[in-house]
């Protein structure tokens, strides 16, 4: 390889997943290396494998960032999350509906102040870096300058993001409403200023079904068809008394989900929010469209919504893409590795046990599945992008000592997703850069391009 400033190597104990834990037996799915090396070249990982085999390989004098009792993984991947929630995260009290429009809605409506979103932005991806989380999947306001401000934010950082600007023409306080034309027009504007910029992706965003006229969800599938590329993101089936007002709105079509599909919004880059009350026809449409369902606990039990039945989306017959999301504002916690504790207690309320190999992979390469942006993301291994994250499982005294009991790196997965949260997040790299580091004095962000706000 070459010694070009571009190169970076990381050394320590590695785990990366291979397979799918959900259609074969976990443990040959998970690739670990207990000294592992990663050799970058321009943001991308050029070798992934044990320190024994590789180190002959690097050049003299390449300085080596090494994370002895450490584990680097793939970045996290947080598929549904709303950057403007930040500011209502944990509001007491209520369910959907209303948490919408006690609190959800005011909260939009100060995006309409560009300084505000860039403020708002510039803390989100901060903390989505604390948390490890380096892809997310992230809905905006319905403010063009919403969606200018995330993906401006997340450029400073190189970072692989997928967001959009939310379509809402019905059901909304006036100072939100676009229309099915002004939404398109506005949703064209953006995917031409932004889609393939950089590592910026973007989606065609209706916040959900009761929001949005038959005229706008028509104009989002049109939108979807565009450019190459485009992702869809919605809601779906995620609170008993949505789904009743879906029927009542929509009583020409078979299912909430079958509201979507009439407006071409069932395919293969679809991500469906929460899906908690799908029934098995629901199941197979996805299944047979390759759509995705973003798996919420934190906030599913936050707002009351019901319990996710993960192994009956993922059944081996017709296996539904799945993927784990914040759902922040709804959801409590912007980690991943809170998320897992979450979504393991959601299985055992239905019957099931999530083994931590399974949970990371749901957390890493099953979202990058789900996204289908598998070739770029999800993985340690050549070729992918040098998305890392280095945890630390003796970030608290009680993860230490209970690390000092773990007698298998499953067993210590488990704790990570069990005790671990932004405290355990050692450091973030993104696009082979260290763009994150808990440990350093003073400012631990370090963005790759602009100037850093005050
Ligand atoms: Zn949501």
């Amino acid at each position: 390889m070459s010694g070009s400033l571009q190169s970076r190597v990381l050394r320590g104990p590695a785990a990366t997943l291979a397979g799918n834990p959900f259609e074969q037996p976990s443990r040959g799915c998970l690739i670990t290396h207990d000294d592992a090396l990663i050799i970058i070249e321009d943001g991308r990982i050029a070798a992934f494998g044990p320190y024994a085999e590789l180190n002959d390989t690097l050049p003299e004098g390449v300085a080596v960032e090494h994370y002895p009792g450490h584990l680097l993984v793939p970045g996290f991947i947080d598929a549904h999350v709303h950057y403007p929630q930040m500011q209502v995260i944990g509001a007491f009290g209520t369910q959907l509906l209303e948490w919408l429009e006690t609190y959800t809605f005011p909260a939009e409506m100060s995006f309409a102040d560009a300084g505000h979103a860039g403020r708002v932005a510039h803390l989100f991806l901060r903390e989505l870096l604390r948390a490890g989380t380096t892809t997310a999947m992230v809905y905006c306001t319905m403010h063009p300058q919403s969606v200018d401000a995330f993906f401006t934010e997340a450029a400073r950082f190189d970072a692989r993001m997928i967001a959009g600007k939310v379509l809402m023409d019905r059901h909304a306080p006036a100072g939100l409403l676009d229309t099915a034309q002004r939404g398109y027009d506005e949703s064209l504007a953006l995917i031409e200023r932004w889609h393939g910029r950089g590592r910026a992706l973007y989606c065609v965003t209706p916040r959900f079904a009761p929001t949005s006229t038959d005229a706008q969800l028509d104009a989002a599938g049109a939108l979807l068809k565009t450019r190459d590329g485009l992702f869809l993101q919605t809601h779906l089936c995620e609170n008993l008394a949505e789904i009743e007002w879906v029927r009542d709105l929509f009583p020409a079509r078979a299912s909430y989900l079958d509201v979507y599909a009439h407006a071409g919004l069932v395919g293969p880059r679809s991500m469906f929010g929460h899906g908690i009350h799908l029934h098995e026809g629901d199941f197979c449409t996805c299944h047979q469209a390759g759509a995705a369902l973003a798996h919420c606990p934190t906030s599913n039990l936050f707002l009351g919504s019901g319990l996710f039945r993960l192994f009956e989306a993922v059944d081996p017959r017709r296996p539904v893409k799945v993927a784990l999301g914040t759902d922040v504002g709804g959801g409590t916690s912007l980690s991943q590795l809170q998320t897992l504790n979450e979504a393991y207690k959601v299985a055992a309320m239905v019957g099931h046990k999530l083994d931590a190999v399974q949970g990371f992979y749901l957390a890493t390469l099953g979202g990058a599945r789900a996204l289908g942006l598998e070739d770029r993301i999800g993985r340690l291994a050549p070729g992918m992008e040098a998305d890392i994250c280095v945890l630390d499982p003796k970030a608290t005294p009680l993860m230490a000592f209970r690390a000092g009991y773990c007698a298998s790196m499953e067993e210590l997965l488990f704790l990570l997703m069990t005790l671990g949260d932004d405290r355990a997040v050692r450091a973030t790299y993104v696009a082979g850069r260290p763009v994150y580091d808990r440990d350093r004095s003073g400012d631990p962000f370090r963005p790759a391009h602009g100037e850093e706000q005050p």
